[in-house]
């Protein structure tokens, strides 16, 4: 994915995903510290990815799995698949999961990727 394709991911997540998060500065930005930024921010890409990796389903584990797999190996999740943000009900990814799917898949509807690619 270039540059030009992630910012279309970068700024949706940020007006739909980062509206409703309690981390959110009230006038707007984000109120977490260099020493703990967002995985939405230092893991766009893969949690993109991830996400666009798996097939039409109504299975929010067919996600789950996904980004366990494909993404939090590459970020906080620990050698046995733990992950201390996550039990603390602090990664905002899996706060917000449901939300963080519907933005991406609907920016790759709008511009044709992954599953929704031409052929
Ligand atoms: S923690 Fe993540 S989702 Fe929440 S405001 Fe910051 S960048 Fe947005
Ligand atoms: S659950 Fe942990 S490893 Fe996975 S995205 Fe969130 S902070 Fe990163």
């Amino acid at each position: 994915m270039n540059t030009a394709e992630l910012d279309l991911y970068r700024r949706a997540v940020r007006e739909h995903v980062c509206r409703l998060c309690l981390d959110r500065r009230p006038g707007g930005g984000c109120s977490r510290p260099e020493s703990d930024v967002c995985p939405l921010e230092t893991h766009l890409e893969p949690i993109v990815e991830s996400i666009l990796s798996v097939r039409e389903t109504d299975d929010i584990d067919a996600y789950v799995q996904a980004l366990r797999t494909q993404n939090c190996t590459q970020c906080r999740q620990d050698e046995d698949g733990n992950c201390e943000m996550r039990d603390l009900v602090a990664c905002s990814v899996d706060s917000y999961l449901l939300c963080v799917i519907e933005v991406v898949e609907d920016v790759a509807r709008q511009h044709g990727h992954g599953r929704w690619a031409a052929n």
